[in-house]
């Protein structure tokens, strides 16, 4: 339990120095300000009920260090706090609350009790603000910490209170809001009673995995991925699913910091990033992200309710959580696996099913062989989950039979993916495969390109290109990617040096992995196959083999699907064979 520091009333010079709001707009906030109090006294568990969306009454409970009479003489005045002290402090804000306005602003707008006792003291003290008429502190029974009870908000602001919404409404950010508190504080106990109905109850000492588990059920849980990441001052916590756990809300995508649920333009960026290439547009991934820094390095003292931070050094985001997340990313897409063996037992079940019970392996192999089949090669087809028959239609599409029906691949979209991932895998291991040229091919450049050429030489020798300088306008170049056709090479080359343009340059450390993606998605585009282009069966079957595509869920990178799925229900329904 902390120990209970004395209040005091902050000296002018702090009170101006702190940005001041209104932090009382609903009984969400009032909520906020109760728990946030509660947790900065050490409690280890918090009560919480509400009656009519918090309109009636907010109480909250807990077992933290409690006050003194002293203290509670003080309480309800306004800049009264026992967090900050001198304007230095203000660098070095541990604690969620430390304007010491909360109780002065709730206590002017309701009617107001608190009750409290600290462990050392034989009893407890109560005192009243009805409106800002404050009754002193009076000797009362009462249990080791602190309860508040405010009732009727707004009941001298009718002006305020009529822009209150309706009590379904006003619960719901309660709930919201208890749910982020209880993410950020596993260690603590919360129960939220809405008119006597339990609505959300965790018991205390929980890690992240099983808070998240109480909160969000198994499933989510099970589909979560962990990720961490350090660097000096600063750690990353945290939890994600995959892309195949998406939203149509951002609502599951919170963000931590020190222990405070902050919104974050910068870290909303930086996992959008990351998830650029395997989500559709229009859906949100689930991320929980918990970062603790050293007080030092944020300011949060700029937002009235304290939603947002001003990071000192916002690349520590870049260089921490970026690369994080990537790694998570990649290990999500490891586990698919075991979707896709879940996926062959579904498989060879809708087979059995389709067969009749007639079972027999050569049957199978007939139909999903290559069409000469022996007793036996079609199951270990089936096992291997085979080479399917391919055609191309149109010279765009392939379309494949696959066991449960028909799949129709965008062969461009589709192989782009696949030249994409294997871009951006080189491009961080060391650098694509390049290809020297026998004859080497001139090219015109502008002076601009020929100074961006010489600043992204190393980003560009990694991306396969090899050039020197030959007279003021022109470069030979000598080496190209292997993946991408000749006669397209330069052409890539100077979408590379577009991009380095719209950088202004940058080729730093810091941004180079979201380079890396940008420079895969110019690459992949070009290296890829198009619509329009002949493919043998050899080119085509290799290509599906290669992606996968017919196992999982595969999105280009610009987030369109590649496969479309056609299943023998479907196919049935639509031939109206039943
Ligand atoms: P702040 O949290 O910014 O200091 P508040 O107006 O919210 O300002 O609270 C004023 C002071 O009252 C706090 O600094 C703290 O000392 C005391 N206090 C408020 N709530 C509690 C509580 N639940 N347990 C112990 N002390 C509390
Ligand atoms: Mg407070």
């Amino acid at each position: 339990m902390e120990k209970s520091r004395a209040i005091r009333v902050l000296s002018p010079e702090v009170v101006n120095k702190i940005s001041a709001g209104e932090v009382v707009e609903r009984p969400a906030s009032v909520v906020k300000e109760l728990v946030e109090n509660a947790l900065d006294a050490g409690a280890g568990r918090i009560e919480i009920q509400v009656e009519e969306g918090g309109r009636r009454l907010v109480r909250i409970v807990d077992d933290g260090c409690g006050m003194g009479a002293g203290d509670l003489e003080l309480v309800f005045a306004a800049h009264a706090t026992s967090k900050l002290g001198a304007v230095e402090d203000l660098e070095q804000i541990a604690t969620l609350g430390f304007r010491g306005e909360a109780l002065a602003s709730i206590g002017a707008v309701s009617q107001a009790s608190i009750l409290s006792r600290t462990a050392q003291a034989e009893q407890g003290y109560a005192v009243h603000n009805r409106g800002g008429e404050i009754v002193p502190p009076r000797a009362a029974g009462a249990a080791p910490g602190t309860e508040v009870a405010i009732r009727n908000l707004f009941f001298n602001t009718p002006a305020r209170a009529k822009f209150l919404r309706t009590v379904r409404t006003e619960l719901g950010h309660i709930e919201d809001l208890v749910t982020r508190f209880c993410l950020a504080f596993p260690e603590v106990g919360f129960r939220l009673v809405h008119d006597g109905c339990e609505v959300l109850q965790t018991p205390p000492g929980e890690d992240r995995r099983t808070r998240l588990e109480s909160l969000y059920g198994r499933e989510l849980s099970a589909a979560l991925i962990p990720v961490s990441a350090a660097a000096p001052g600063a750690r990353l916590e945290g939890f994600l699913a995959g892309p195949a756990v998406t939203r149509s809300h951002a609502r599951d995508m919170l963000f931590f910091l020190n222990g405070r649920h902050i919104r974050d333009r910068i870290l909303l960026r930086v996992v959008r990033d990351a998830y650029r290439d395997v989500l559709h547009h229009g859906r949100y991934p689930v991320v929980f992200l918990f970062m603790d820094v050293d007080p030092s390095a944020v300011d949060v003292n700029v937002h009235p309710t304290k939603a947002e931070v001003r990071w000192r050094d916002p690349k520590l985001l870049h260089m921490l959580v970026a690369p994080a997340l990537r790694r998570a990313l990649v290990q999500a897409d490891l586990a698919q696996p075991v979707e896709t063996g879940e996926h062959a037992e579904r498989v060879r079940g809708a087979v059995e099913s389709y067969l009749g019970g007639a079972g027999a392996g050569y049957e199978y192999g007939r139909r999903y062989g290559q069409g000469h089949g022996h007793v036996g090669e079609g199951q270990a087809e089936l096992t291997q989950a085979g080479a399917p028959r391919v055609f191309q239609v149109h010279d765009s599409y392939l379309v494949c039979e696959v066991p449960d029906g028909i799949a129709i691949v965008d062969q461009h979209a589709l192989h782009e993916r696949v030249q994409y991932d294997r871009i951006l895998r080189k491009l961080t291991e060391g650098g694509v495969v390049a290809q020297r040229l026998l004859v080497a091919e001139e090219m015109e450049v502008s002076a601009s390109d020929l100074g961006l050429l010489e600043e992204g030489a190393d980003l560009l020798r990694r991306c396969g290109f090899e050039w020197s300088v030959f007279g003021e306008r022109s470069i030979a170049l000598e080496a190209t990617p292997a993946a991408v056709v000749r006669e397209q090479a330069p052409d890539v080359l100077r979408d590379l040096l577009g991009l380095l343009r719209a950088r202004g340059g940058n080729t730093g450390e810091i941004d180079g992995r979201t380079l890396f993606h940008e420079v895969a998605g110019t690459m992949a585009c070009k290296a890829a196959v198009r619509f329009g282009d002949r493919l043998n069966r050899e080119e085509a079957q290799a290509l599906l083999e290669e992606s996968g595509a017919l196992e999982r869920a595969f999105v280009c990178p610009h987030g369109r699907p590649t496969v479309l799925h056609l299943s023998f229900a479907e196919l049935e329904k639509r031939f109206g064979r039943r």
